[in-house]
């Protein structure tokens, strides 16, 4: 048999050629860079049934994944989907918006770019196995909230912000470059993170970057790249713009789940399962039911959604089947505001049944998942389907499930909740997020604003 190249360690992708032990087995990660048909959508969920245990993951930067493969039927998995010709990703990640090239309302497309970058880079080993690059255009649909190692915002027609680590909230900006530099100076900068070690990412170098330029007597680095300068060795500093805090694209990151007006009186509509997870069956039914309506392509995209092209009715009708087949179709459908891994009984590092109490949570606590943040409901310390922080987190561990405010699935709990008492525990907290929210304020606000202490009251019932 021939040797698996699997991918086990923390932080590694499970691309499909690699895929990554789980506790429901080994998930294949299936990665798109061009549409496919839902006809192909179809036979990638008939693979799933035939070689994994029939679930379909949507991961939250739009990716597929085949779970529950085993050693012998993962390889059998990947020659099956190569045989099909499907636009696979290869190489470094550069992702752009998947309304990109199709979206009036967008300052550039990104698409020309990030296929340049993509090409530049094949040379280039040691990376971090999950270096991102993310070329957004701005438009109807960003990807604001996805963590990008380097991002690319347009601020002009031929005008690129470029941004460091992190959320597009989160991350340091770097410059903002002409068109014609773009490309240069991300390979510049994708070679002095290869040259830090494949466990380097964007946000050590913002740091490393901000460290040189508050030492004003450390010699420049050999490439003569400085945080915030134009001094880029490999570009004609003429050519920089600087950067200026004015310059942003402007638009605040909106949901796939809705009806998209798109470029030629083409249309789109975001569907997605609950919690970014499906039995390959009904990912089939829907499929079947875009090939009826007309509709000749979709995207898996962000937030666990699937966007499906067509005309406005044949949009309109897909929406309405899906709706009725439980599938996600809106912002407002609390389910969307929640990040569940697997959890139990698929995943057996799982302490908790994610899935239930996320469902009991979206049942019961909806005027809390308003939209302001994600609630993370983890099996395990890992935080596999959140790895920011998150306002609020419920993550089982060995003896009970932690409650953690403002942070990461791992870190310091406020307080605790015996396995039975969770979907209570969390009751209690949104009735506490009821009573004190003021006037248009939001429950990640109210929730930042109450602290922990009044929260580890609330969740013990301590008055
Ligand atoms: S976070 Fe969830 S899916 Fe990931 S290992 Fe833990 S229990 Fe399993």
């Amino acid at each position: 048999m021939t040797a698996l190249p699997l991918t086990l360690q923390r932080g590694a992708c499970p691309a499909l050629s690699a895929p990554m032990m789980t506790g429901d087995g080994l998930l294949a990660r299936i990665s798109l860079i061009e549409a496919i048909s839902p006809e192909q959508l179809a036979d990638i969920c008939l693979l799933a049934l035939k070689h994994g245990n029939g679930m379909v993951d949507i991961s939250a930067r739009g990716n597929l994944q085949v779970r529950g493969l085993s050693e012998i039927s993962a390889p059998r998995l990947d020659a099956d989907a190569r045989a099909m010709n499907l636009p696979l990703r290869e190489g470094l990640t550069v992702e752009v918006p998947p309304l990109a090239g199709m979206d009036d309302s967008e300052i550039a497309d990104p698409r020309p770019l990030a296929e340049a970058i993509r090409d530049a880079s094949r040379g280039i080993t040691g990376l971090a196995p999950k270096m991102a690059v993310v070329v957004d255009g701005g438009g109807l649909l960003r990807l604001s909230d996805l963590l990008a190692d380097i991002r690319l915002i347009a601020v002009g027609k031929h005008d690129w912000k470029l941004l460091l680590g992190g959320t597009e909230q989160s991350t340091h900006v770097f410059n903002v470059l002409r068109e014609t530099l773009v490309v240069d100076t991300v390979i510049d900068l994708l070679k002095r993170l290869a040259s830090l070690g494949n466990k380097a990412r964007g946000r050590d170098l913002a740091h490393r970057l901000a460290v040189n330029e508050a030492a004003p007597h450390t010699p420049p680095s050999s490439s003569g790249l400085s945080r915030g300068s134009a001094s880029v060795a490999t570009v004609d500093p003429s050519q920089m713009l600087g950067t200026s805090p004015s310059m942003t694209a402007g638009k605040v990151a909106a949901s796939p789940f809705d009806l998209f007006s798109l470029s030629n009186h083409l249309h789109a509509i975001g569907i997605g399962p609950a919690f970014g997870q499906a039995k390959a069956e009904h990912l089939i039914a829907l499929c079947n039911e875009a090939v009826r309506l007309g509709i000749k392509s979709l995207k898996p995209a962000l937030d666990h959604s699937l966007l499906f092209f067509g005309t406005e009715i044949a949009c309109r009708e897909l929406r309405d089947f899906a709706d009725s087949n439980g599938f996600i179709i809106s912002a407002n459908d609390p389910r969307g505001h929640i990040a569940a891994c697997s959890g139990s009984p698929a995943c057996n590092s799982a302490t908790i049944a994610t899935h239930e109490i996320a469902a009991a949570a979206a049942a019961e606590c909806a005027d809390l998942l308003d939209g302001s943040f994600k609630l993370h409901v983890t099996g395990c310390p890992k935080g596999c389907a959140h790895p920011q922080p998150a306002a609020l987190t419920l993550c089982g561990t060995a003896n009970h499930v932690s409650l953690i405010a403002q942070g990461k699935a791992a870190d310091e709990p406020f307080a605790f909740s015996s396995f039975a008492d969770t979907n209570a525990t969390l009751r209690r907290l949104a009735d506490l997020v009821r009573s004190e929210r003021r006037p248009s304020e939001n429950s990640a606000a109210c929730l930042a604003r109450i602290g922990s202490d009044r929260l580890e009251a609330a969740a013990t019932g301590r008055p």
